[in-house]
């Protein structure tokens, strides 16, 4: 039986510029492209989870291109390892592709996969895809990793402006034209198969309501990015994050667009990197504080005021705009994101973890080391954390990025009526007693 080549498909759903499925396409061997819907991950999901759906219309996409030039997209379910130790055998494969995953528990399951495929004489090679620059590519010079962004972010704009110019971060493979991938290109993927049920249903899903919009990385957008992109009220940032995260665009394409346009938005790229490589060579901040003794820190954790936040009910008309944004759409602008945030720890004085929770399962956009990164930015515990005695002012806030009430009144119209909510907690009572309670670790320490 003839040899083949199989390509994974996990967080690079897209043919072109993929730097995984080309070293496959260039294996020589007709390339079987796999999907896996990882139990693993898919199990703590809702059955209509919104990103589910996502994936499964760009997997469609796919599996229409691959159809009309007469192959397939496999889509299995399951535990990967388990899955691999069948197929290598039954697909006949030679060698497996995949990109470059830098999470912990991708990490894991690599290396567990990588151990089957070994048994097996099956090589397994992985390819830096969804970064600029990989973990392990830009370190200070005693070889430890940057734990504040502003020297990382310099080093990664000369390198990445380094790496441009010598070719090694350009977009467009000499076998795809942009978007759509030539017809010698697609003639390299293994012939036959059965065409694959690209709907959520036959997975045991549902069907969301919520959708993935698609992204700008226009002119105008880019323009004018760092003039617009902290005011809520105006459709002033790419909206790029989910695609980012899935992979439905490539990482090269979106920083050379933003490379002659705008570095603060180039800049916002480092920060997706930053928080990538604090969790690749930090693992315990999936489960503690960056710094460990912030851990010691006595939350109030109130459940009944934790759902007011969870709601948009807090009073505090900007935090339940974003709360309620949030809910509604699965998106939340950035600068709402940190008042919201600062708001929980600090006001709240509730564990930052109970609000990393509450937005990995509700933001289309979720990524756990951003998400992660900038809750433990806002709540004062991560690295190059913002520092423990700011607490943001959300009336002061609200002034300055949205004057005119124009976001506040499009997500609780109420606002201004009795029907509207009294404040939680005062602000000034709030903030002396989240001073004190971070003071009071500051001076155990
Ligand atoms: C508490 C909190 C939680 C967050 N959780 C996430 C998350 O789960 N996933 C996520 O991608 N971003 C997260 N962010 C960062 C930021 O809010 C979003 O990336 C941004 O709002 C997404 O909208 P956009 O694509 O229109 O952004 P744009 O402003 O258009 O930025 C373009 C891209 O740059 C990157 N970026 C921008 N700001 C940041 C940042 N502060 N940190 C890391 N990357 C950044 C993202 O990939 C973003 O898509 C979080 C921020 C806060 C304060």
């Amino acid at each position: 039986m003839s040899q083949n080549s199989l390509f994974w498909f996990r967080r690079d759903l897209r043919l072109h510029d993929n730097r995984g499925l080309e070293a496959a396409l260039n294996s020589g061997r007709p390339v079987i492209p796999l999907f896996i819907i990882d139990t693993g991950i898919t199990d703590d999901l809702e059955r209509d989870d919104a990103r589910i759906t996502f994936i499964f219309n760009i997997l469609r996409e796919i599996s229409g291109k691959l159809t009309n030039a007469g192959s397939s997209l496999r889509i299995l379910k399951g535990n990967p390892a388990d899955l691999f130790d069948y197929i290598i055998d039954k697909w006949s494969v030679a060698e497996i592709f995949v990109n470059e995953d830098y999470e912990p528990y991708s990490l894991e399951r690599d290396s567990v996969v990588k151990g089957v495929a070994a048994q097996k004489g099956v090589s397994f090679s992985s390819f830096r895809d969804h970064v600029i620059f990989s973990p392990g590519d830009i370190l200070k010079k005693d070889g430890k990793p940057y734990t504040v962004y502003t020297p990382y972010s310099k080093v990664w704009l000369a390198e990445y402006q380094r790496s441009a110019i010598e070719g090694r971060n350009n977009t467009g493979d000499v076998t795809s034209v942009g978007m759509t991938p030539t017809a010698d290109y697609l003639s390299r993927f293994a012939k036959g198969g059965e065409p694959c049920r690209c709907d959520s249903e036959s997975h045991g899903f549902k069907t969301s309501q919520l959708i993935v919009e698609p992204y700008d990385l226009g002119d105008k957008l880019l323009l004018e990015y760092e003039q617009k992109r902290d005011l809520p009220w105006v459709r002033g940032t790419s909206m790029i994050g989910p695609h980012l995260r899935f992979g439905t665009v490539s990482i090269r394409e979106v920083a050379a667009r933003a490379a002659g346009m705008s570095l603060v938005f180039l800049k916002e790229l480092a920060w997706r990197e930053f928080f990538i490589q604090i969790l690749f060579h930090f693992p315990h901040v999936v489960t503690d504080s960056f710094r460990p003794h912030f851990d010691r820190i006595e939350w109030l954790n109130d459940g009944l005021l934790f759902e007011r936040w969870c709601n948009g009910t807090t009073g505090y008309p900007i935090v339940d705009a974003g709360m309620r944004q949030l809910n509604q759409t699965g998106f939340m602008h950035n600068r709402v994101r940190m008042i919201t945030a600062s708001f929980l720890s600090k006001h709240l004085l509730t564990d930052w973890r109970w609000g990393e929770a509450w937005f990995a399962s509700h933001l289309l956009d979720y990524e756990l080391s951003s998400n992660n990164g900038n809750w433990q930015w806002a709540a004062g515990t991560g690295c190059d954390a913002s520092p423990w005695f700011r607490v943001f002012n959300p009336t002061l806030q609200q002034k300055k990025f949205d004057a005119h009430l124009r976001y506040v009144t499009e997500w609780v119209p109420e606002y201004g009526t009795t029907r509207y909510p009294d404040q939680v907690v005062d602000h000034s009572m709030a903030r002396e007693r989240a001073i004190l309670a971070y003071k009071a670790i500051m001076h155990k320490t």
